[in-house]
């Protein structure tokens, strides 16, 4: 059985979901230990048990120590087995990690999925829906296989209650080059406010565009009606010809929505400056579906310690060789070969 320590490196979920997300694909018995062991609240909480769940499900895993709070856990997958699934959060934790920890398996089982998730569908440290449905998942479909995702109500911290569809249809993952982004074609910040003034959005939007220079048409105020709980988050979405990319800052209680506006700001004029395609957040996650394709490449900004934690938990599953060399001041080329 493998062990894996859970604190070493970025010492979060994200260990623990690549693990999980790995032994699926290799059918590795798998035995955790230190389970969030650099966080302040260690160990498995809510969103993070419900990963373990969704995987047991999808392995057909004999499973122990799958228990709120539990820092070890043994996890043994039997076989992959494609179908519908309902995985429910149960909090506002983020229902798109539960996804994470699933969607390389069913990527490569025998047949399609569709899935049900329920939870937070846009949190602080979490992919939003939005960032998954315009930068992940066209570069998972560029690779070989289909899957669309369906929001039907999003969710937010602290009321949760989001729900998504995400639909797969597996193919054999091709490896995918990304040199270069290409033009500009799309910009667009988007405000959305969920039971909260309608003037933070304006200004998060004027703050933004100010930053950014964006046209007034390129300025979206979203306010959700409908009785979802208070929320309030601001993206910024670049489509280039290569690839969209999705920056986003939440808003919360006594943080003022110029700040919330700086941040995203700040993300998206790095990436802009640097001229490269992939940024920080999509580098974690498209290193794992390179490693499973065996290959390919792609220019991306300094690599942050997810993205070195990836790539450390991938070698203990697969035998990929990830290297990464800096070609200009800030910019770095990540190159993966089976
Ligand atoms: P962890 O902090 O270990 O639970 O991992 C968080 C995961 O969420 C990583 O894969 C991050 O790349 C991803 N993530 C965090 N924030 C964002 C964001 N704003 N947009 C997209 N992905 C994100």
């Amino acid at each position: 059985m493998l062990t894996i320590d859970g604190s070493k490196g970025e010492g979060g979920g994200q260990v623990l979901r690549t693990a999980l997300a790995l032994a699926l694909v290799t059918r590795t018995p798998l035995r955790m230990v230190n389970i969030r062991a650099g966080r302040e609240k260690p160990g498995l909480l809510r969103q993070h048990l419900t990963a373990v769940k969704a995987a047991e499900a999808v392995g057909a895993a004999e499973v122990s120590g799958a228990e709120l709070g539990s820092r070890e856990l043994t996890f043994e997958p039997r076989a992959l087995a494609a179908g519908n699934y309902h995985f429910a959060v149960g909090s506002a934790g983020s229902a798109t990690l539960v996804l994470q920890t699933v969607l390389p398996a069913l990527l490569l089982a025998e047949g399609p999925s569709s899935l049900r998730l329920e939870g937070g569908t846009h949190n602080p440290a979490a992919p939003p829906f939005d960032f998954l449905a315009k930068a992940f998942l066209p570069l998972v479909q560029r690779m070989g296989p289909r899957v669309e995702a369906t929001l039907e109500r999003p969710g937010f911290f602290p009321a949760g209650g989001g729900r998504f569809r995400v639909d797969v249809h597996p193919a054999k993952l091709q490896p995918l080059d990304l040199p270069e982004r290409g033009r500009v074609v799309r910009r667009a910040a988007v405000a959305t406010v969920s039971g909260i003034p309608y003037d933070v959005a304006r200004r998060e939007l004027d703050t933004v565009g100010d930053i950014l220079k964006l046209r007034p048409d390129e300025l979206h105020p979203d306010e959700l009606k409908r009785g979802i709980g208070p929320g309030n988050v601001l993206r910024v979405e670049v489509e280039c010809e290569h690839v969209t990319e999705v920056f986003t800052a939440f808003g919360s209680r006594g943080r003022a929505a110029e700040h919330v506006a700086e941040e995203v700001a700040r993300e998206a004029k790095q990436y802009l400056d640097a001229e490269v395609p992939v940024g920080e957040h999509l580098c974690d996650q498209l290193l794992l579906l390179l490693a499973l394709a065996r290959g390919g490449s792609f220019r991306t900004l300094p690599l942050d310690g997810h993205a070195r934690t990836q790539i450390d938990t991938m070698a203990h599953f697969l035998d990929v060789k990830v290297s990464t060399r800096e070609v200009s001041r800030g910019v770095h080329e990540v190159e993966v070969r089976g």
